[in-house]
Formats: structure tokens, sequence, C-alpha cells
């Protein structure tokens, strides 16, 4: 077993990461920090939960506080660049947690609050600065703080970073820093821009990969069910109702289909919510609540609605589509077998869909066949015995049993999911 130690962290450090009852390295702690403390630069792809803010705040911290600093100012000799207000805060607070027996000065800026506070915050300097690009950006034409000195940067989060527009106040900053200096970039996805940005930032960088933590764990068992569109809202509430399934995410591709399968599955009798990007902040909390205390059985949600969305221990979560991207499927996994509790991923596969198999089973290293849909007998599954066709088919025939008439029906039923929204309370069920 790898410990704190044993990345060559010093003492202090050590023993401050006891207190907080860290026990050992995360995966991206074990890779990243011992580069970090040798002075590489470093592009690492991890996602929030992995403990990545201790990977580069930890080797920070030891790094600056080798030279002593004279007198009262204390230069900015490290950054990180944060897309938001909140990660600022929070990277903030763990940055100074971390530092404090090495009597670091972490200071956090951002925008949305009053310019001259923070400016009289950083009256004495700091050691490492946390900031939003714009806010940083308009503190340094004012020159109300200057870059000369730093040592070390950090792009945080980069891809929402550029997903919120802040690439050409990221370039006009790196015109105030020094162009010797170490760098390093965290993101949750290597995108293209992702990878440009990278390129023209940094030098020679070490490459790291990291999932979720317990993403592809053995604790998660994966299934991938053959089924045709048509019947992928049959299966799934006769698997939640056959299998007892309480508490189960689903994920589709779109937000239309999210509503339409969170209607659907209403239609049956479950007690189901839609989460997406349409949806207010105060709504998707709401219905999150709901879901986690047990009100609602079912959430069914798009990724990006689903992102942040913090449930312990997950039993369940389905696809009803298949993600295109192999790492969202990681990723949505990674919401089940969570704590040390045993999960199940399902997939509901269309025909269709079967080409993302290849890339997904790469990706988690193992092979994800599809199966036929299995069949519950007093509550306890049956696997490779394919449920009867007319238990799956039930809806199917009574549009005219085919594929193709089903897809013709979906146009008009997509009106459905409003009307029933209308007519039931938001936490029926
Ligand atoms: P992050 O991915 O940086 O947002 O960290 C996620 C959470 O994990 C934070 O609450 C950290 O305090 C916590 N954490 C980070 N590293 C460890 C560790 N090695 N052991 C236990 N908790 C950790």
């Amino acid at each position: 077993m790898t410990t704190f130690a044993d990345l060559h962290l010093c003492p202090e450090l050590v023993h401050t990461l006891e207190e907080l009852g860290y026990k050992q390295p995360t995966p991206i702690q074990a890779q990243a920090i011992a580069p970090i403390l040798e002075g590489k630069d470093l592009i690492a792809e991890a996602q929030t939960g992995t403990g990545k803010t201790a990977a580069f705040a930890l080797p920070m911290i030891q790094r600056l506080s080798r030279e002593p600093v004279n007198g009262d100012y204390h230069h900015i000799r490290g950054l990180v660049l944060v897309p938001t207000r909140e990660l600022a805060v929070q990277v903030g607070d763990n940055a100074l947690e971390y530092g404090r027996l090495l009597g670091m000065r972490v200071i956090s800026i951002f925008g949305g609050v009053r310019f001259d506070n923070q400016i009289r915050k950083m009256k004495r300097g700091a050691d490492i600065l946390v900031a939003t690009p714009g806010r940083l950006l308009d503190m340094l034409k004012q020159k109300k703080l200057s870059l000369e000195h730093l040592e070390m940067l950090v792009l945080d989060e980069a891809d929402r970073m550029l997903d919120l527009g802040f690439i050409h106040d990221i370039r006009k900053l790196m015109s105030y820093m020094p162009e010797q200096r170490q760098t390093l970039l965290f993101s949750a996805t290597l995108n293209g821009p992702v990878e440009t940005l990278a390129e023209s930032l940094l030098q020679q960088p070490l490459r790291i990969q990291v999932t979720r933590r317990n993403a592809a764990s053995q604790q998660v068992k994966q299934s991938a069910y053959a089924v045709t569109n048509a019947d992928k809202t049959d299966v799934l509430s006769y698997l939640i109702r056959e299998g007892d399934w309480r508490q189960t995410l689903v994920f589709t591709r779109t937000k239309r289909r999210a509503d339409l399968v969170a209607a659907q599955l209403q239609e049956e009798g479950i007690s189901a919510l839609a989460i997406h990007g349409d949806r207010h902040q105060r709504e998707r909390l709401a219905a999150l609540q709901a879901f986690s205390n047990g009100e609602v059985q079912v959430l069914v949600a798009t990724d990006v609605a689903a992102r942040g969305l913090d449930i312990e221990a997950l039993p369940q979560v389905v696809n009803y589509d298949l993600p295109n991207q192999p790492e969202a499927y990681v990723h949505r996994i990674g919401r089940t077998g969570r704590a040390g509790k045993r999960g199940w991923a399902v997939s509901l596969v269309a025909p269709e869909e079967r080409r993302f198999l290849q890339d997904i089973s790469a990706l988690i290293g193992k092979p994800l066949q599809v199966q036929p849909v299995p069949r519950f007998e007093n509550g306890r599954l049956i696997e490779g015995a394919p449920l009867a066709e007319k238990k799956t088919r039930r809806k199917s025939a009574k549009s005219g049993g085919g594929e193709k008439s089903k897809a013709q029906g979906e146009s008009q039923k997509i009106s459905k999911p409003a009307r029933s929204a209308g007519r039931r309370s938001l936490f029926s069920g």
C-alpha cells in the first residue's frame, strides 16, 4: 500500500493529512504527486471526486515552502486558475487547510463580489492565489498585483474554463507570467480544444488518466440487454417492478427522451421525475431531494444534468440509451456500487447502439456483451432465460407490433409528457 510519505511528501504535510483522516493517496495522487515535486509539467484527465485538488495542491505547497519568504509581502508564486467562484472557494479552502503547518498564505479571488474588498485582501500578497480568469485579468490590468514571481501554474477543470469562454482571458494572462515555470493542467475530459491549449502551455508534459473513484470497480455488475428501441420503456418498467428496484437512476441521450421516459413510467404507476438542463436549478434540486429521500423511485437524467449529483451508493443505474462517448459510460456507472456497496449497471441496447459497445469494452477493459432480457421469478433474477415475447411486446402490439409502427406512433406520443406533467403533481406516486 502506497503511503503519502512514500510519495516524498514532507512530515508536516503527512501529519496534516493524518489529521484530516486521509489514510492513503487516491490513484491520481499516487501518480501525480512525485512528478510534480520533481518539477515536471503534467496533463491529467480527472473528474471531481478523484482527489485531484490535493494531487496538485500538496506538491505545490511543498515546493513553494522550500524557499523562505523574506519580509511581510508574499509574492504570488503559485496560481490556480478555476472556472467558477464555487471552485475558487473550495480549492482555496483546501489549499489553506493543507498548507497551514507550513505557513502558506492562500487567497481566492473571483468575479461577482466587490473589487476593492479583494484588493484589500491582497495587500500583503499571497503564496498561492486561486482565481477565476476574468477577475484576475482585471486586477492585473489595473496593476493591483503582479505575476512576475510565478513559479507554478495550475489550470483546473480546463474543459469547463474553455466551455465558459475563458480562452481569450487565459491567453492574455499568459503575457503576465514568466515563461520559465511549471504548468499543470487538469480536465474532466481531454478533447481537441483542451489538447490545443495544453500543447501551447505545457512542456513535455507527463500524461495521467484516472477514472472516477469506484468507477469500473469490481463492485459493479454490468449487464447489457438486447432490446428494440420501441421496447425500452416496457423492459425498464418490468425490471424496476419485478426486481423491486427502489432507487434507480436512468440515463437518456436527450432531454426530450428524459421527459418522455419519466412520463411513461408515471403512466405505469412508477414514481419518476426527469431532470435536465431545461429545468431550473431549483426544480433539479427538488427532484434530487425527492429522489434521495425515497419519495421518488426513479430519476431520469441526461449526462449534463447528472454532473455533480452526489448520491451515495445507488443500487441501480440504467443506460436507457448508450452514450456514444465511452467515458460517459464510465461516469454513469460510477454512480452505482459506491462506498463499498454492490451495484448493478444495466444497459438497454438497441441494434443501432451495438456499435458503441466495442469502444466501451475497450475502455473498461472487459467485454460487454449483449444478452437477452432476463426473467424474474418470485423476485429472483434468471439470467439467460429470455423474458416471454408478449410481456415486453405488450405496448408494441397495441400500436401494431413492429418497431416501425411504434416509431411512427412515437411522434404522437411526444405530447403526452407535457399533458401528464400538467395533470399530475410533480411528486405523485
Ligand atoms: P476533489 O476530487 O479534489 O474534489 O476531492 C474530493 C474529496 O475527496 C474532497 O472532499 C477531499 O477532501 C477528499 N480527499 C482527497 N484526497 C483524499 C484522500 N487521499 N483520502 C480521503 N479523502 C480524500
